[in-house]
């Protein structure tokens, strides 16, 4: 599925782009701002991507960071990576949520 958004056969919103990563908006989103960092290279989890090479999960990290601060996010966010069934991973492509806008509760639903 992400792999179409890199290639550009479904559409997005995208936020940011490098030539590694890509952000975009979250379809359905769960805070004010709500937007996914991904790797272009498909890696389907946190789990492969630090088994492939951990600059790659280093790489989506620090783009989040920068997505925070075209948001405008002084405030504060989360970043959120699922991984697998208990993380409540559902797309199998390494993402990483940005979450701001809103207070964030802890611990997590
Ligand atoms: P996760 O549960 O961590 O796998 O999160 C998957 C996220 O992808 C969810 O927040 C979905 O709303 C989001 N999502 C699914 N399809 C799309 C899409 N086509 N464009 C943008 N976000 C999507």
């Amino acid at each position: 599925l992400f792999c179409s958004i890199v290639a550009g056969r479904i559409p997005a919103t995208i936020v940011d782009e490098t030539e590694t990563t890509l952000a975009f908006r979250d379809i359905a989103p769960v805070s004010p701002t709500h937007v996914l960092v991904i790797p272009k290279q498909h890696v389907a989890s946190l789990d492969e991507a630090a088994a492939a090479d951990p600059g790659i999960a280093a790489d989506v990290i620090s783009r989040c960071v920068h997505v925070a601060g075209l948001e405008g996010l002084s405030e504060g966010y989360r970043v959120v990576i699922n991984n697998g069934d208990n993380g409540g991973q559902e797309v199998g492509h390494l993402h990483a949520h940005v979450l701001g806008g809103r207070a964030h509760s802890w611990p997590p639903g």
